[in-house]
């Protein structure tokens, strides 16, 4: 389905200038720096210790792996890994942060620069990066409908979280969607995080400004904060950049502000005034000594990279012929991309075989909520099916009532076409009688197709098709008729 794009400055003298500033979550077992396990839906508290607790004494320690799974998003992302990085403390005092700080990284973060490659509509676009950080997650204050009263839950407290900062290069809210998609690819095909946004463990900041469109200057910015869905990040962003179009049309001001977005009422309210990064009051973190990282080590890491869903994107069209519409749905789908690739190990028609796993396959998988695999319909009985309608064994109408049969079991193909009774005939005596019996019924139809008419033959295939039941193979049926009526 095609959707409107949505571009917010179109018809004003006015660009928009976006940025995003995106949280993960890494699935490491623990957290970032203590030893409690790193696990969503606990019962509040429970997943704690005085490291994450801020314990006055406790020490923190770094989580190795969380550092190699921030070297790798790096590394998928063509940026600079730093050979020598610190933590830092930023101060601010909230409820839900029992430190009074939270341990982050200031002016030497782990990776710089970098690029994610988007894709919108036809366009290819190369979204700079500013920089990637670890840091640590703060806790969650719960505010009850109805009740006075707040509590505050920490065993999200000191989990480990990603900071993916992109340069303003993007300029509408589909542009920004198309990058937050693909960042969270990037991260699911690397494996380093859930990426459930409605969880949390991915969450989206967006600052915004805009400018006489052709100038280049950045002007006084917004940021918008806590964004947990796609669809939110694209309207909230359109929402903000009509609301500072009417501000400059009508001669005010953009204040620097940060603000909420209320998805519900479609509008965004004043949290605060902007902070300066010298309101949190940045040291060097004492209780940490600094990383550094050897470059076989780094190197190693890069060596261990999979394929990333961009280049896996173009292979699928440029190696295997797929469309872009086929290779996109793939791509988006690791589980899906993998199952269609071992179909193809198996049965070299890429494009046959894209079809039922686009269609057939991602439909049951999306009706049940499982993984391509888990529909019950291994990759070698596909192939054994898309075999069977390329051999003319059976219809690729009826095909489907045969997918549908093979779910939840492990019978052949060829047995599931025969039991039920869906087998194309394609067996050059019986279909002749088949032929001769219709034009024996239809003379004047037959005399047409004598005379050339092609919506005669088609008239003519129809009716032996009714009489198989359908089973006839359509194309032997044309050429019959042609042959016997002389007409081909
Ligand atoms: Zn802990
Ligand atoms: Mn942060």
């Amino acid at each position: 389905m095609a959707k409107a794009k949505l571009d917010p400055t179109e018809g004003t003298p006015f660009e928009a200038v976006i940025g995003l500033e995106v949280h993960a979550q890494l699935k490491t077992r623990t957290k970032m720096f203590c030893g409690c396990e790193n696990r969503y839906g606990a019962e509040p508290n429970t997943l704690t210790c005085p490291v994450c607790l801020g314990h006055p004494g406790s020490l923190p320690a770094i989580n190795r792996r969380a550092v190699e799974y921030a070297v790798r998003v790096g590394l998928a992302c063509g940026c600079e890994i730093a050979r020598f990085t610190k933590f830092d403390r930023k101060n601010y005092y909230y409820p839900d942060l029992p430190k009074n700080y939270q341990i982050s990284q200031y002016d030497m973060p782990l990776c710089g620069g970098g690029a994610i490659d988007v894709y919108v509509g036809e366009a290819k676009r190369r979204i700079g990066l500013t920089r990637i950080h670890l840091e640590e997650d703060a806790g969650k204050n719960i505010h009850a409908e109805g009740r006075p009263e707040s509590w505050v839950d920490l065993n999200r407290a000191g989990v480990p979280l990603l900071e993916i900062v992109s340069k303003p290069d993007l300029g509408t809210p589909e542009e920004a969607g198309a990058y937050l998609r693909m960042l969270r690819q990037i991260l699911l095909y690397l494996d380093v995080s859930d990426c459930n946004m409605e969880e949390g463990s991915l969450r989206c900041d967006v600052n915004v400004s805009i400018r006489p469109r052709g100038t280049s200057a950045l002007e006084t910015r917004t940021e918008i904060k806590n964004l947990n869905s796609f669809t939110f990040v694209e309207n909230a962003l359109a929402h903000e950049i009509r609301r500072q179009i009417k501000v400059r049309s009508s001669g005010g001001t953009v204040e620097q502000q940060t603000l909420l977005y209320d998805p519900a009422r479609d509008e965004t309210r004043v949290m605060r005034g902007k902070e300066e990064a010298h309101d949190y009051r940045y040291f060097p973190e004492p209780d940490l000594a600094p990383l550094s990282f050897t470059e076989e080590w780094v190197e190693g890491l890069r060596r261990s990279l999979p394929e990333l869903p961009a280049a896996r994107y173009e292979r699928l069209q440029n190696a295997l012929g797929l469309s872009a519409y086929h290779a996109d749905v793939l791509v988006r789908d690791r589980g899906m991309a993998d199952f269609f690739e071992e179909c193809v190990a198996l049965y070299p028609k890429p494009q046959a075989v894209a079809n039922w796993v686009v269609n057939a396959v991602r439909e049951e998988a999306n009706i049940r909520q499982v993984s391509a695999r888990e529909t019950g319909v291994s990759p070698s009985r596909l192939v054994d099916l898309v075999r069977a309608i390329d051999e003319g064994k059976v219809s690729n109408q009826k095909a489907r009532d045969v997918f549908k049969a093979l779910l939840g079991n492990e019978r052949p193909v060829a047995d599931v076409i025969r039991a039920l009774g869906l087998e194309q005939i394609s067996d050059d005596a019986f279909l002749r009688d088949a032929v001769s019996a219709v034009i024996q019924e239809h003379p004047g139809p037959a005399e047409d197709v004598r005379k050339g008419k092609k919506n005669s033959v088609n008239f003519l295939v129809g009716q032996v098709m009714r009489r198989t039941k359908g089973q006839a193979n359509p194309g032997m049926v044309a050429k019959l008729i042609g042959e016997v009526l002389g007409a081909s």
